[in-house]
């Protein structure tokens, strides 16, 4: 075996087609080998039962399928599996599988950075602080070990693992462009969340991109949003809405609000009047997302009469609200709950 070896996934059909030709064969035996990863989603090029096996041998010499690992799986009782992945310098990120009731959608929600820098007080990811940024293989890895192990195809993706995405602009940019070209997943089937920094929104309103823009408020002014949000110091709320509508302007896209509820913290009739008031002329859907329990931290999910009455309140100002089903709590798997780590310390 060499001492480098070429890891085949996150290869393009261009990038493909150069090895197949070192190795002396056709382009169609490249589009072949793309059709293993992408689309078959195989762990060993012995399964890549289509190609001579002395192909197979020469490619082994110098390339394996991935250099990842799935260090922990976890099953919830509502189907959502986690993955606690492990990369080649031991570092380790989660990504999870979710299965609405509807079959036909497989949601992969994928992590961006291993910890996150931001500190959100109210998130186990931010409580580990900033390990490092993914690469863009790292990030398209997390989707095809999903698919490896079920031998399903994931139809949606969501940037709202471990990381602040647009802290990681480049590599998540990447990673889109692979997931539209090569894994066929269109655009609009893809969101990314982040927690307002500003100056990576207004770049990513000067892209092309068609995917979905979520953007964690959580509180509808600032003296609350700082409080949970330490970011709030530095893109404040306030200047936060003009971009906004500047990314709303540029790409013709309703954007996504996400709302986490803590009882008593943000979630009264008067939080609800004033994001109403925020979100007055902004083209959105609301997403409210009952808190969900993190250790040290001092906030409780809202009853559900609040929770109902707060959706019912922004309804009345005309937007589509909805109530974000929590997904995998008995495996440490839903919102904010991402450590990283097998044990929670
Ligand atoms: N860093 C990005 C994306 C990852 S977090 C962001 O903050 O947007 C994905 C979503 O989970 C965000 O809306 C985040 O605020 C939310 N979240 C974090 N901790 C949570 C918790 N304890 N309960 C519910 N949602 C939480
Ligand atoms: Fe980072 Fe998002 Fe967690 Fe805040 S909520 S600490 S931005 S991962």
């Amino acid at each position: 075996m060499a001492d480098f070896m070429i890891v085949l996934s996150g290869l393009s059909i261009e990038e493909i087609e150069k090895l197949t030709e070192e190795l002396h064969a056709s382009k169609f035996r490249a589009k072949q080998i793309h059709n293993w990863i992408y689309t078959k989603s195989v762990s060993s090029i012995d399964e890549m039962t289509d190609l001579s096996k002395d192909f197979r041998e020469n490619l082994k010499n110098i390339a394996v399928v991935t250099d990842t690992k799935i260090k922990v799986k976890q099953v919830s009782s509502d189907g959502t599996i986690k993955y606690l992945i492990e990369y080649p310098d031991g570092e380790c990120v989660e990504t999870v599988l979710m299965r609405f009731d509807n079959r036909a959608n497989l949601t992969a929600c994928v992590s961006s950075q291993v910890g996150c820098a931001v500190n959100c007080s109210f998130c186990a990811t931010g409580k580990r602080g900033f390990i490092r940024n993914l690469t863009y293989t790292e990030i398209i890895e997390q989707v095809l070990t999903i698919q490896r192990d079920t031998g399903l195809k994931v139809t949606n993706i969501v940037f709202m693992g471990q990381g602040e995405p647009l802290l990681n602009l480049e590599n998540v940019l990447k990673a889109l462009k692979i997931f539209n070209n090569d894994f066929q997943i269109g655009a609009r089937r893809i969101t990314i969340s982040t927690s307002g920094i500003i100056p990576k929104i207004d770049e990513l309103a000067e892209s092309e991109l068609q995917s979905t823009l979520a953007i964690s408020l959580h509180a509808p002014n600032h003296k609350l949003r700082a409080e949970l949000m330490p970011i709030e110091n530095k893109y404040p709320i306030n200047n936060l809405k003009e971009h906004l509508l500047n990314y709303i302007n540029k790409t013709g896209r309703r954007i996504t609000v996400e709302y986490i509820l803590i009882n008593g913290f943000n979630d009264t009739t008067d939080c609800a009047k004033e994001l109403a008031m925020y979100l007055n002329d902004i083209k959105c859907n609301i997403n409210l997302i009952p808190y969900n329990n993190v250790n040290d931290t001092k906030y409780k999910k809202s009853s559900n009469t609040n929770i109902m009455k707060f959706k019912y309140l922004l309804e009345q100002s005309g937007k589509k609200v909805t109530v974000r089903l929590e997904r995998g709590a008995d495996i440490d798997a839903a919102c904010g709950q991402l450590r990283g780590k097998v044990s929670n310390n």
